[in-house]
């Protein structure tokens, strides 16, 4: 059974059409990547999927078999922006708990938990540093962790990379597919490079823009790439 499901959505705000009948289905444990240009409706999907923003009427949304509102998968789903937002007051482990704590989590084992996940995410020996002390790379891999550790049915990364120099940006395409093949998250990535999406995606979501309107293909189903 699929876990998210949109069929024929779309959003408009004023003249701008930003989605025109939209359809996805993302199962269990896929990693599933979205690419399309600048301007093509990456971001609405991504705020409707995160519960951000609600289709226009007519779009059928439904989670886990159940149809539902956007706004009800705001607490089934992790997301990550392109942008880290790690705190700068915080070190590695408070920003990678950070998700945690707000959910009210036990401080002490969430801190735990995070120290055993490090060595997986390429920090050991840096639980103590601030965010300015890190390389752009490194706070991308404490931002993807404390999305890992939030334990939600989704995860919706979007452009996590598209920041980083080439070089670092294909280090964290191996960690994402490493991590990922690990825990089997189903994972929703969004990007606006091919290359990232036919090298990260079981399956690509191909969206185009013309004037005016935007529109869903086929989705293509590829051969995941041997390491
Ligand atoms: P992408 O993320 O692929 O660049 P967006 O979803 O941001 O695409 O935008 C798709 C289209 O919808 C663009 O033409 C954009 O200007 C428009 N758009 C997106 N959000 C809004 C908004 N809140 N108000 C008005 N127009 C918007
Ligand atoms: P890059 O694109 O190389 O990853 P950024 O544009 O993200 O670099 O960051 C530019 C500068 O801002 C860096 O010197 C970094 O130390 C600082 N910086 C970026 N994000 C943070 C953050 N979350 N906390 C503290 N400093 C940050």
């Amino acid at each position: 059974q699929p876990i998210i499901e949109l069929t024929s959505a779309s959003k408009t705000f004023g003249e701008t059409v930003a989605i025109d009948g939209l359809s996805l289905t993302i199962r269990p444990g896929e990693l599933v990547t979205v690419v399309g240009p600048s301007g093509c409706g990456k971001s609405t999907l991504f705020n409707i999927l995160a519960g951000l923003e609600e289709p226009d009427a007519g779009s059928a949304l439904r989670f886990e078999g159940r149809s539902c509102h956007a706004a009800e998968l705001l607490g089934r789903v992790a997301f990550m922006p392109q942008r880290d937002l790690l705190l700068p007051w915080r070190n590695v482990i408070d920003n990678a708990i950070l998700a945690l704590e707000i959910e009210g989590q036990n401080k002490k084992k969430a801190r735990a938990e995070a120290l055993k996940m490090l060595p997986e995410f390429g920090l050991s020996g840096f639980e103590t540093k601030y965010p300015n002390q890190l390389s752009g790379g490194m706070r991308q891999r404490v931002a993807l962790m404390r999305t890992f550790m939030f334990k939600r049915d989704l995860m919706l990364l979007d452009e996590p990379f598209g920041a980083l120099d080439a070089l670092t940006r294909t280090m964290m395409q191996r960690w994402l597919l490493d991590i990922w093949q690990k825990h089997r998250r189903t994972v929703l990535f969004i990007t606006h490079d091919v290359d990232e999406a036919l090298f990260l995606g079981d399956r690509v979501l191909v969206m185009t823009a013309r004037p005016g309107r935007v529109k869903l293909e086929q989705p293509v189903t590829l051969e995941r790439p041997r390491l």
